[in-house]
């Protein structure tokens, strides 16, 4: 795909008109009739009876032939129209078949991070990811760099983010115009949707070089300063993360939820042609795009609402995103400098047509009389391809006389901006220690690490929470402090930890969640992982408040030996009804059993709460004390050893 189709070049005359042919009507057919008129005055229209070799009449192209051809066909280039090299004709075609093919990729990925079956229908199999889901966030070099400086190791999976590293040392931000899918969103949107404003010499202005792009440069090494300081919360701005998260946790529960929608008027309608369509489509989207129970992630909407805001930003500015925002761009443009692949210009044969200009995905400059921007590119080769002067030309160790190789940030900015995001954390700190300020709310996914090392490694990539077959995991808004914003927490009323479940371990990028196994999980032959305690409402649950049975609770707990126990008791019933004539209501003694929860024995998955039914408010919750993973999140009991 390329940008909205150029403008009439500036300062030129308009290209000389052929003459139109009489023949076809076309002038570019090439047909018989129109190459004799080239040299001869045309004769008289011969009539039927003296010639009956009537010439073949061309078929008026269809309107998606005509679509196809202004699209992709050949392009005439004005001025001296001299046309790219053959090469560069083909890696434009190239790099769109790419992006294509990338970003289908990414999406089957992000459709397939989900458990589709049952797992008492699977009980006994250990249950993994036939794909590997988590393949474009261990590419991602931005990721391992702020993880290898916030836990100074580099998890095993992040050494992917090698490939693209040494295809930036060898070919600049190739990653931003051929590989990444969030850049293709952002492309492929302001490609369909293009402003009708942004166009001529406003399209030429939006996509000169601007001063506010270093902004992202800044922004980037801020981030990674806050690594060193100990966070990866770089990761709400890393673009795959920004991407599973938004179109994972957004985009997916929300079209599942227009699909159910259309399903039930499709199945209101009556027609039998619809009806079955609709079946077949959500057969087909049931097993491939939509998770087994609508997904829901609450505080969803400012994630979707900032998705939207930036594409719509692309009606403004071209790839905004990418130019004012992304750290990882500014990451592979930081390391660009060592390209060896790069642009040379010849600025004497540039007649300012500025049709590179218009083209140009990353405002890199590539027009003549000012240099070249390597760190903005994303060697799409737009520019070259529309260059109709012989101006530009990629090619392997350019003259660098006509580029800038690296981002022109002032040292104190950038120092200040390192600084600011290494100071940060302690500040976001103070007013929520990471091992000291417990939150009840804050029960993290098993196999977790510790809270202050879960910060350094999650990058709020929204894998986890993707892949919980139960929607147990949300991204957290404040439960968490500000640090913690968009990490995993379950949220057992919405769905409980299923008990042979490893699935978030696996797809974890980062190791912020361990890859245990299911033996470690139930606990065969070993103390089972737990994520927190069950404890209860007495004023709430039905047998203690109300002398009422319910003994669900101590049903569904999935342990062995059930970590909810229950006590028989008689306990005093009032009747519902008042004797004939009597003050008081009749009363009776009924027997219930009352639940009580054995701390030893807890796992914290949550079931209990999830299938409690005080609907509202449940009898009995989950919080996140007593978790395996922390030596000081416990129950105080009278044997408690906080050292060991
Ligand atoms: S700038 Fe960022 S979002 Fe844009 S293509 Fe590059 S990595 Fe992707
Ligand atoms: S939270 Fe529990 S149920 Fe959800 S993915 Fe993790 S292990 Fe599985
Ligand atoms: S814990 Fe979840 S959100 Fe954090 S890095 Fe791992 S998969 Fe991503």
């Amino acid at each position: 795909m390329g940008a909205p189709g150029p403008v009439a070049p500036l300062d030129r005359p308009p290209p000389p008109q052929q003459p139109k042919s009489a023949g076809c009507g076309s002038g570019s057919c090439g047909c018989a009739s129109n190459a004799s008129k080239s040299s001869a005055p045309a004769p008289a229209p011969p009539s039927a009876a003296a010639s009956p070799a009537v010439p073949k009449q061309v078929p008026p192209p269809s309107a998606f032939g005509k679509w196809w051809k202004k699209r992709f066909g050949p392009k005439k280039l004005p001025g001296s129209g001299i046309p790219a090299r053959k090469v560069i004709r083909f890696l434009v075609k190239a790099r769109v078949v790419s992006q294509a093919l990338f970003l289908g990729i990414f999406l089957w990925f992000l459709f397939a991070t989900a458990f589709r079956g049952s797992f008492s229908a699977e009980a006994g199999k250990a249950i993994r990811m036939p794909l590997p889901v988590e393949a474009f966030l261990l590419a991602d070099p931005f990721v391992a760099a702020m993880t290898f400086l916030s836990t100074h190791t580099v998890y095993r999976g992040l050494a992917w983010s090698l490939v693209i590293l040494a295809l930036t040392l060898l070919f600049g931000r190739v990653f931003c115009g051929w590989i990444c899918p969030f850049g293709t969103l952002h492309h492929f949107f302001g490609w369909i949707f293009p402003s009708r404003y942004l166009k001529g010499n406003k399209r030429v202005e939006s996509n000169k070089t601007k001063g506010w792009q270093r902004g992202k440069f800044y922004m980037m090494w801020g981030f990674l300063g806050a690594a060193a300081a100990g966070s990866a919360i770089g990761g709400l701005f890393d673009p795959i993360c920004v991407a599973v998260r938004a179109i994972g946790l957004g985009v997916v529960p929300a079209l599942q939820y227009l699909g159910i929608r259309g399903a039930t008027v499709a199945a209101d309608s009556n027609v039998r042609a619809v009806q079955n369509a609709s079946d077949g489509a959500q057969d087909f989207f049931s097993q491939t795009v939509w998770t087994a129970n609508q997904g829901y992630f609450h505080q969803t909407w400012f994630i979707v609402f900032a998705l939207i805001a930036i594409l719509f930003m692309n009606r403004i500015i071209p790839r905004f995103w990418c130019r004012a925002l992304c750290p990882l761009g500014s990451f592979l443009g930081v390391l660009s400098r060592f390209a060896i692949f790069g642009m040379e210009k010849d600025h004497a044969k540039c007649t300012d047509c500025n049709l590179c200009l218009v083209q140009c995905q990353g405002a890199d400059s590539p027009q003549g009389g000012v240099k070249h921007r390597q760190d903005e590119c994303f060697v799409c080769f737009n520019c070259e391809a529309a260059c109709p002067e012989d101006v530009i030309k990629f090619k392997f160790l350019p003259n660098r006389k006509s580029e800038i190789v690296k981002p022109d940030l002032q040292r104190r900015t950038l120092l200040a901006s390192t600084a600011a995001g290494a100071a940060a954390i302690p500040a976001m700190r103070i007013a929520n220690w990471p091992d000291r300020a417990y939150s009840e709310k804050v029960i993290r996914p098993p196999g977790s690490v510790d809270e202050r090392e879960f910060l350094e490694r999650c990058i709020r990539c929204a894998e986890c929470m993707k892949v919980c077959p139960n929607n147990a995991l949300h991204p957290a808004f404040f439960e968490a402090g500000l640090e913690g914003l968009w990490t995993p927490i379950l949220v057992p009323r919405i769905g409980y930890c299923e008990f042979s479940c490893v699935l978030c371990g696996q797809v974890c990028p980062t190791g912020a969640i361990q890859k245990i196994d299911e033996k470690q999980k139930m606990g065969i032959g070993q103390k089972p992982i737990s994520i927190g305690t069950a404890m209860y409402d007495q004023g709430r649950c039905l047998p203690w408040a109300m002398a009422t049975p319910c003994i669900v609770c101590e049903e569904f707990c999935p342990t062995s030996p059930k970590a909810i126990w229950a006590e028989d008791v008689e306990v005093p019933k009032r009747e519902a009804h008042y004797e004939a004539g009597g003050e008081h209501a009749k009363m009776t003694t009924i027997k219930v059993q009352r639940p009580h929860v054995d701390p030893s024995l807890c796992i914290g998955c949550g079931a209990c709460e999830k299938v409690c039914p005080i609907v509202d408010k449940p009898a009995v919750y989950v919080t996140s004390a007593g978790e395996t993973r922390s030596k000081t999140n416990v129950i105080l009991l009278e044997n408690t050893s906080y050292t060991s």
